[in-house]
């Protein structure tokens, strides 16, 4: 399939300000300041085309689809399955059957922990995550792990933030059937090393899925390079809609797994007395499925690969090189996670100030930045946190963005009367 992915790397460094101009959102004032949003890792803006995108499906192609003989169904199918595509190229997906819509990625675990984890784990199994997970790459393990009676082990953390490997040799052995880890962490930053993953999960027979909802959005990624069994992302992280998302998985992957939710769109026949199931995608995309979603999901894929995946990672590289000695620099903040090759987001504590505090003094600015745990509990355990602060980026954030943050922060110690 031609690439999709991104534009040649002539690479020109991209216009940030132009772009912030593609999303009207970013117009906005709060509390009478130029709203400063730094809180890209949870959700991104949208630009003004996927919107449009949305509305003109809405008010001129709705219906629903592969089921009308209709034109307006054909259309809506015929989007619906271009949208597909759009977003098997983006990713370098073999074909188009390889992508499953879901929900996003959380929906898209569970499928595998449920579906592919019904036929695959059970007692004396074990899936082998890493401390670093989101919490959607925890719970969907261990409900499996009650269910079906299988375990639930954990690669541990070095200090800096990075995944322990020594600790591989004593983690990984036969009854490991599958190795689950984030590419890129929303807590930390920290990019993992997919290569290695891979290579030893393979040296006992698992399987391996990659969590790249933060690696989607913001680098070039071909499946096929990165040599996984199951890769999950989802749209509103990307400049697309909420209520969609991915999982790609291989075509004889999907083949031998039995269908996740059952009902219309899903079957080849229904009798009184069981069921057969569609092909794959549509085995496992029971009931109507987001039609409008895929279709601003597809928008937003050609917004970013107009940009190219490429410049909006090194305009991200440039952003977080550029703010973690300045943030690092303000007085009594610690950041936590590796100081170098890290994503597009910058975690910190600030002494005598709760990350609370910090991101209701900044908003006060109209600066969106992240407090809390991040849906990463484990890692704030880990580091003995109850909460971190988190400033995260995307392609309309500039340098100016990252100015303003420091001045908040600098602002909220004088407010604390902190030196
Ligand atoms: N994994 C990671 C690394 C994430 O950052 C997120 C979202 N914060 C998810 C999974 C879950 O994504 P969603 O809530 O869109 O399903």
């Amino acid at each position: 399939m031609r690439s999709l992915r991104s534009r040649p790397v002539e690479a020109l460094p991209l216009d940030a300000l132009a772009i912030k101009r593609d999303f009207p959102i970013l117009e906005r004032r709060i509390h009478g300041h130029p709203l400063i949003y730094l809180d890209n890792a949870a959700t991104s803006q949208k630009p003004r085309s996927v919107v449009e995108a949305l509305d003109e499906y809405y008010l001129h192609s709705n219906a629903n689809v592969h089921r009308g003989i209709y034109t307006l169904s054909g259309e809506a199918t015929d989007l619906y399955e271009d949208a597909r595509t759009t977003v098997a190229r983006f990713i370098g997906a073999a074909e188009s059957a390889e992508i499953v819509f879901t929900r996003g990625a959380t929906e898209a675990i569970n499928l595998v922990a449920c579906a592919w984890g019904g036929v695959n784990l059970g007692p004396g199994d074990a899936v082998l995550v890493t401390e670093m997970e989101h919490h959607s790459n925890i719970v969907p393990w261990q409900l499996q792990a009650e269910r079906r009676g299988c375990e639930v082990r954990f690669i541990p953390l070095t200090d800096d933030g990075r995944l322990d490997l020594t600790r591989l040799d004593d983690l990984l052995d036969e009854s490991v059937k599958l190795v689950s880890f984030v590419h890129v962490s929303n807590a930390l930053g920290t990019v993992n090393p997919v290569p290695q993953l891979v290579a030893a999960a393979r040296s006992v027979g698992a399987r391996v899925l990659i969590d790249a909802a933060q690696s989607v959005p913001h680098r070039p990624i071909d499946v096929q390079e990165l040599g996984a069994d199951f890769l999950v992302f989802s749209g509103h992280k990307m400049c697309g809609p909420t209520g969609i998302g991915a999982l790609w998985a291989r075509r004889e992957i999907l083949e031998a797994t039995p269908p996740y939710h059952g009902g219309g769109e899903m079957i080849r026949t229904v009798s009184l007395n069981g069921s057969t199931w569609a092909d794959v995608p549509a085995k496992f995309e029971a009931g109507t499925p987001p039609i409008a979603q895929a279709v601003g999901l597809a928008e937003a894929i050609r917004y970013l690969s107009g940009v190219g995946m490429d410049r909006v990672l090194a305009h991200e590289q440039d952003l977080v090189a550029y703010a973690l000695p300045r943030v690092a620099d303000v007085p009594g903040v610690t950041i936590h996670g590796p100081l170098e090759d890290r994503s597009a987001s910058v975690t910190f504590t600030m002494d005598g100030i709760h990350p609370h505090d910090l991101a209701s003094i900044l908003d006060s600015r109209g600066i969106a930045i992240r407090a809390g745990h991040h849906c990463a509990m484990p890692v704030h355990m880990r580091f003995g946190l109850s909460a971190t602060a988190r400033a995260s980026v995307y392609l309309y954030n500039t340098r100016d963005d990252i100015d303003a943050l420091v001045d908040g922060l600098l602002y909220a110690r004088d407010l604390f009367g902190l030196p």
